[in-house]
C-alpha cells in the first residue's frame, strides 16, 4: 500500500528488478492484515486513524521493506528459483549489502534531522527525511536478532494483537516495552556500520 509503481515490471523494463520486491512487499502488508480481525478503528499518536492493533507506521512499512528483501533471498538459499531476483542487474546482492545501503545512502545523511525521534513520530509525514520504509526496516532487523527469529512479526507479534493489544503483543513477541525498544534503537542508530551489519542474516 502507498505505493504508485505505475510502470512496468516486464523483463525488459528497467523496474524488473523491482518486480519480486514489489511483490514480497505488499504480502507482507497482506499477511500482517489477515491476522487483525477487528474491523474497529482507532485515533492514533501519528494522528492517523487505522483499525486498532495496526501499529506503528514504521513497523508496517519497516516489516514489509525488511521481509521484501529477507524472502527473496531466503528462497534462493533454498533452491526456489525467484525470477528477477535481488542479483538481476546487480541492484540487491546480500541482505548485508542491502541493508548497508539503506543504512548509508537513506538513514544516516538525515539523521540530524529527526534526533532523540519517537517511532511514532516517524510515519509517511516523514518518508522523505525519517523514512518510516528505511528506518523501520532497520528496526525490525534489531527486533528479529533480538529474539534470534526471523519470522517473529508474522509468527508471534501480529497473531497476538487481537488478544493482546499491539503494545502487549509487542512486548510478549520482543520481551521489551515498546518505550525500551526506542531508546534501545537510538542506541543502536550510533554504532559504526560494520557493527550494526553483524545482526543481518548472511544471506
Ligand atoms: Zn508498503
Amino acid at each position: 500500500m502507498h505505493h504508485r509503481n505505475d510502470f512496468s515490471f516486464a523483463n525488459n523494463s528497467d523496474y524488473r528488478h523491482y518486480a519480486m520486491t514489489t511483490m514480497t512487499h505488499e504480502y507482507t502488508h497482506i499477511v500482517q492484515a489477515a491476522n487483525l480481525f477487528t474491523k474497529n478503528e482507532e485515533d492514533r499518536p501519528d494522528g492517523d486513524r487505522r483499525r486498532i492493533g495496526w501499529g506503528p507506521i514504521c513497523f508496517s512499512e519497516g516489516t514489509a521493506v525488511y521481509y521484501a528483501e529477507f524472502i527473496q533471498r531466503k528462497l534462493r538459499q533454498n533452491g526456489t528459483p525467484v525470477e528477477n531476483a535481488p542479483n538481476v542487474d546487480s541492484k540487491g546482492g546480500s541482505l548485508r549489502n542491502k541493508m548497508r545501503e539503506f543504512m548509508e545512502w537513506d538513514i544516516v545523511p538525515y539523521l540530524d534531522s529527526c534526533p532523540n525521534f519517537n517511532i511514532w513520530d516517524v510515519n509517511y509525514s516523514t518518508r522523505e527525511t525519517c523514512s518510516p520504509y528505511r528506518l523501520g526496516a532497520w528496526g525490525v532487523a534489531y527486533l528479529l536478532d533480538k529474539v534470534n527469529d526471523q519470522d517473529a512479526f508474522w509468527k508471534t507479534l501480529w497473531p497476538n494483537i487481537d488478544e493482546m493489544g499491539w503494545d502487549g503483543a509487542f512486548e510478549e513477541a520482543f520481551g521489551i516495552t515498546f518505550e525500551a525498544f526506542n531508546q534501545e534503537f537510538l542506541e543502536f542508530l550510533e554504532l559504526p556500520i560494520e557493527e550494526q551489519l553483524e545482526i543481518i542474516p548472511d544471506i
